[in-house]
């Protein structure tokens, strides 16, 4: 055992697992080994008669840039030789590795796919190259197999986009969404109007922290960037070179707040706001008039020519019709044109940009929102609030790319951890993105074909690098590749086998900076049989090693104190430090009058397992109820005499979740009890002391706000209230 504590991860990984593995990621249709090994020197000899100029020089810069590998012309005696096929399956490919390599395609986007899996399957050792001996059958399920990537909130430069791209090749992803406008900035030079970039590019103040935490602080540094017309081209086709195709975002008519910090003529008001440096959804959008109309036509003049694919986004989402509402152009725009409201004049606008981009041969792609007021007629839809826009737009035979928020947002939580780095919020595992699926289960034949695919969405408001872009891209991509590509996706099990035999040491090559967030052991918190709490470690999933008992700390009848455990997270990742609250109600029942709500309900353990939630709040660690008042008993083993009770709970206003307002706590040993305290708390912590009685039940009853106030995100509506613990002392 000695020995193996000093292997690196991925060896002692290999020792856990013993499915038949496969280098190749997504997984492909069919892989089948035979004895043998076809070794040669460290550079690959191929014949180029059956492959085009361009192909031969995609393939000699990726296969240097992936692994080093030179990459010559050799037609007396090759390694590798291509057949072109017809008549089969699109994007499909084969690759037999016998006594000499032979790959087959279809298409040059699938010979290229079939020079990466054989890159995949390539082992170096010592300046030689060695590939098992194999049979490579594969196609891809969808056509749409895509990232986004927001490079408004924070920029990145071409090289950073360059290297993002050639990641995206790797797993064979097809369709790089470049969202290049938002409120925070304006990233593509328009020469027509070149305040765009000259004073949209470029924000004053960037907001820090979660912008739910108040109050709230900016970093006053001169922040932004922007590519020109030049570099979009470069980027476009160094894409192109991998196969990818380029879809721009252009955002309207909201997220507008950089162009008409720049134009202000361009918006209702006709009042200058300046670059925006918080997150969030601004009122300010871009007028419905005639003459922001052909503002953006004219825009999009001079980016239809920069993207040779078919696409064209144009946002549509989160347009708050506000000031549509208050506006006389926008209303004459309404009236003009027989609307109803401000939904169809949404519509409208959309629908002016759809013929203006099918006049000019292309197709206009959306957010999920150009579905209200009526969805226009060659419109594709992209479905992010779930998947029901994706479903509305199908049954209206429109075309759909699926990225619920669910399981295609990477720049939610991916780890439970205290740890992790500052995220939005949600928590969308790697796990989780292997099990999505495109199509859901109450979806027609006839409706799935409308689902061209799926793509993963990294906004970037918590992402200011490299680094956490890669962080929060890896290794999730690789499950959402292999959900989008594989017929016949693999288990978790034989996923996390691939992944972490052949492909974390691939990207650590590459020093990506990928998330180890998937091999972390699970805390598990369980009840001990005699009152208290047993802490275990369980490896992370995919890993088959025993799980360990950290503690087992009891109900303590004495004092309060604090328990800290260290927990060793295996190699390559730090230790971990675990505070545990030993009170005298831990592990102890709890019988609920108030049903938690069933999205934030971890288990009634949760406010009796001695450990406080982390912040900003994750969704786990707490139990969350959406009702107005909460009722519930705690159940000691016997009784004992109480002197003190701290009831942690949260505030966080933003997120619509309240600190109870005021509580009633009673003791009594069969039911009918005895008033011990109520009050009046805005804390998040209530004390109740100087207690001094014996009981076996604590009744709490804890009461909310009621209604949000005006002025509050989310008034009117009945607040959360979350709780994380209750510290019997
Ligand atoms: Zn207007």
């Amino acid at each position: 055992m000695l020995k193996i504590k000093f292997l690196s991860v991925f060896g002692l990984l290999w020792l856990f697992t013993s499915a038949q593995k496969c280098p190749i990621l997504p997984t492909p249709a069919v892989f089948q080994t035979t004895n043998g090994q076809f070794i040669s020197s460290g550079n690959l000899l191929i014949d180029p008669s059956n492959i085009t100029p361009n192909l031969l020089n995609a393939f000699k810069n990726y296969a240097l840039w992936s692994k080093g590998i030179q990459v010559i012309s050799f037609v007396q005696n090759p390694m590798v030789k291509f057949k072109k096929l017809t008549n089969v399956k699109q994007d499909s490919y084969s690759i037999n590795i016998a006594e000499q390599i032979t790959i087959s395609y279809s298409s040059e986007a699938s010979c290229f796919y079939a020079w990466v899996s054989l890159l995949q399957l390539a082992q170096q050792t010592e300046g030689q190259l060695s590939f098992q001996k194999c049979f490579v059958k594969d196609y891809p399920k969808f056509q749409w197999r895509g990232l986004h990537l927001d490079v408004s909130r924070h920029f990145f430069t071409v090289d950073e986009i360059k290297r993002f791209l050639d990641l995206m090749a790797y797993y064979k992803f097809n369709t790089f969404h470049w969202h290049l406008t938002d409120d925070q900035g304006w990233r593509i030079e328009i020469k027509k109007y070149p305040l765009l970039t000259e004073v949209g590019a470029w924000r004053d103040s960037t907001v820090e922290n979660h912008y739910t935490s108040l109050p709230r602080t900016y970093n006053h540094s001169h922040y932004g960037g922007f590519y020109t017309q030049e570099q979009i081209k470069e980027v476009v086709a160094y894409a192109a070179d991998r196969f990818i195709e380029v879809v721009p975002e252009i955002e309207m008519p909201g997220h507008a707040r950089a162009a008409l910090a720049a134009y202000p003529e361009f918006s209702c008001t006709g009042e200058a706001h300046g670059v925006e440096g918080l997150w969030g959804v601004f009122d300010d959008i871009f007028c419905a008039k005639e003459e922001s109309i052909l503002f953006l036509q004219d825009v999009l003049t001079e980016i239809l020519p920069l993207f040779p694919g078919m696409y064209i986004h144009v946002g549509g989402d989160e347009a708050p019709k506000t000031r549509w509402e208050g506006c006389p152009k926008c209303q004459a725009v309404i009236k003009a044109n027989g609307l109803h409201d401000a939904h169809e004049l949404q519509s409208y606008f959309i629908g002016r940009m759809d013929a203006f981009l099918t006049q000019n041969g292309k197709k206009l792609i959306g957010w999920d929102e150009i579905l209200e007021g009526g969805l226009s007629p060659n419109a594709t839809v992209m479905s992010w609030r779930g998947y029901d826009g994706g479903k509305a737009a199908a049954a209206e035979n429109h075309d759909v790319v699926m990225c619920p928020g669910s399981h295609c947002y990477f720049d939610h939580y991916q780890g439970r951890g205290a740890e992790e780095p500052l995220a939005i919020g949600g928590f969308t595992s790697l796990e989780k993105v292997l099990s999505f699926d495109p199509i859901p289960l109450d979806m027609t034949t006839a409706d799935a074909a409308y689902v061209l695919g799926a793509q993963g969405n990294l906004w970037t408001e918590y992402i200011p690098n490299m680094a956490q872009l890669e962080y929060m891209a890896y290794p999730r991509a690789i499950a959402l590749s292999t959900t989008l590509w594989s017929e016949n996706r693999p288990s978790y099990e034989d996923f996390f086998a691939d992944l972490s035999t052949y492909h974390f040491p691939f990207l650590s090559s590459k020093n990506v900076h990928f998330s180890k967030s998937c091999l972390k052991p699970e805390i598990k918190t369980t009840r001990a049989l005699d009152w208290g709490i047993l802490i275990e470690k369980a490896p992370a999933k995919g890993n088959n090693a025993a799980s360990t008992v950290l503690a087992e700390i009891k109900a303590t009848k004495r004092k309060t104190k604090t328990v800290q455990i260290t927990v060793d997270q295996g190699p390559n990742l730090p230790s971990k430090k675990l505070n545990v609250i030993a009170h005298k109600a831990l592990g102890a029942n709890i019988n609920f009058i108030t049903k938690p709500s069933p999205k934030y309900d971890n288990g009634s353990l949760t406010i009796v397992d001695g450990q406080l939630g982390a912040r900003p709040w994750k969704g786990n660690e707490w139990l969350g109820f959406d009702s107005d008042s909460v009722a519930f008993d705690i159940l000691l083993e016997k009784p004992i005499k109480i002197k003190e009770l701290r009831i942690h709970t949260l505030h966080d206003p933003n997120s619509w979740i309240w600190a109870a307002q005021t509580y009633n706590i009673s003791f009594s040993k069969t039911g009918v009890g005895n008033g011990i305290g109520d009050g009046y708390s805005t804390d998040e912590i209530i004390t109740i002391d100087e207690i001094n009685e014996k009981t076996q039940i604590i009744h709490v009853v804890l009461y909310g706000l009621g209604r949000i106030p005006t002025g509050s995100p989310g008034a009117g509506n009945v607040p959360w209230l979350f709780i994380d613990e209750i510290e019997v002392r």
